[in-house]
């Protein structure tokens, strides 16, 4: 028997309302905040990945499904949205109608990491972007809807950690802080560590091996280097976060290492998710849509990780469950219908296993009279219905 690529997963019926409803929710509230969809492919040229997330991380050293297509042009399926989204917004030209643009998209994400729970090889994200706004309350919005969103899927205390990365001003007086403090600790670092602790010091700083963690912990914080610009910046994100109520510790740790990152970063952790709760990250990019040949626009975003998410509404699956009212097929009532002509009895049966409210039973004599018999499922009381406007008679004896 073939069975499935190692770290793909099937969602079967059962799990797929509970994404629905996540789903559903999800693009509600996008559209409250004014966030329009934008759909991209699955498959971009692999330079655009290569450029974007960077030649020296785990994504594109190790993780990322490239291949020559039959022409022999590399494609690579995309390990992520941001920079897809930022193509579209450059190649479209969509700063010149307005600078100001608020992007959501939906969809699976591929990386071969190693398998292992809540971590997938396709898995799926829910992403979004603000183009053209460089004050902090856009990172605010963003932070605050994952909050509200994370409220209304009943997904469990949100905490979310933050940190700045400072700017192109600011960043490189701190790196060379962080250089010289790792210059005295090399020894103890792991080796992927000793191999980027020159071109990408950041990297290190977030490190999961003890070691290395151990070796980071009195390492100088990037806060203290901010420039008066980027600390203002800062605590406005902080001030606007804690009058909306929204839980939050500053981390240190949180850095992404590529120089168009800038400012705030942040991660969303729940408290419903054991080892990996991260349940989103993000934070600014003001570099990238210039890096990728566009003007230079301030641009904010995040990921959620949708699988991740669906685990922790599991706990209440079987209310997004959908069960038929009725078990035959009848216009503006859920409904579903055997077509296999077995016998009364096991057609009751099925209808009971499906979890059918009530069942209608039509035979010969049925027919004859013009009169249906109405079965409650759960009583298993029956009524006789007339054949003649069905729906009408219907309706409202399946009132819930
Ligand atoms: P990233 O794009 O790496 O910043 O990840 C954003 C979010 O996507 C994370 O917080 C996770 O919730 C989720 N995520 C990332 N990688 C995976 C994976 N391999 N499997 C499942 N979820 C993932």
């Amino acid at each position: 028997m073939i069975q499935l690529i190692r770290g793909f997963k099937d969602i079967l019926p059962g799990e797929v309302e509970v994404w629905q409803h996540i789903e559903s929710v999800a693009r509600g509230l996008f559209e409250d905040f004014g966030f329009k969809e934008i759909r991209i492919p699955i498959m971009e040229r692999t330079e655009l990945f290569a450029r974007s997330i960077g030649e020296d991380t785990d994504i594109v050293e190790k993780e990322m499904y490239t291949f020559p297509d039959r022409k022999g042009d590399l494609i690579t399926l995309r390990p992520e949205a941001t920079a897809s989204i930022c193509r579209s917004y450059i190649q479209h030209k969509m700063y010149a109608e307005d600078p100001v643009q608020k992007f959501y998209t939906i969809g699976p994400m591929f990386r071969r990491e190693r398998p292992q729970k809540g971590r997938y090889r396709q898995f799926y994200q829910i992403n979004a972007e603000i183009f053209g706004v460089a004050s902090p309350l856009a990172d605010v919005e963003l932070i605050f809807l994952l909050k509200t969103l994370c409220e209304r899927l009943s997904a469990g205390d949100v905490e979310a950690h933050i940190n700045s990365l400072g700017c192109p001003e600011c960043r490189p007086v701190f790196k060379t802080a962080l250089q010289e403090y790792i210059a005295s600790r090399t020894e103890a670092l792991c080796s992927d560590c000793a191999r980027r602790k020159d071109r990408n010091p950041l990297r290190v700083l977030d490190c999961k091996v003890p070691g290395c963690r151990e070796a980071m912990q009195k390492a100088p914080s990037i806060i203290d280097h901010l420039c008066p610009a980027c600390t203002q910046h800062f605590n406005t994100v902080q001030a606007s976060l804690a009058s909306l109520e929204v839980p939050f510790i500053v981390d240190k740790r949180l850095v992404r290492g590529l120089d168009y990152y800038t400012r705030t970063t942040f991660e969303i952790q729940t408290r419903s998710l054991g080892a990996q709760s991260a349940v989103a990250g993000g934070g600014r990019y003001d570099g990238l849509v210039k890096m990728l040949g566009g003007p230079d626009m301030p641009a904010t975003g995040f990921a959620i990780g949708f699988d991740r998410l669906a685990e922790v509404v599991d706990l209440d699956k079987q209310a997004y469950i959908k069960k038929p009212d009725l078990a035959l097929g009848i216009d503006g009532i859920q409904a579903s219908m055997d077509f296999e002509g077995r016998s009364l009895k096991s057609q009751m049966k099925r209808a009971g296993r499906c979890g059918a409210r009530y069942t209608l039973i039509v035979g010969e004599d049925e027919r004859a009279t013009g009169q249906a018999i109405l079965r409650n499922m759960t009583t298993r009381e029956q009524v006789s219905v007339p054949l003649a406007e069905l729906v009408k008679n219907i309706k409202p004896l399946i009132k819930k």
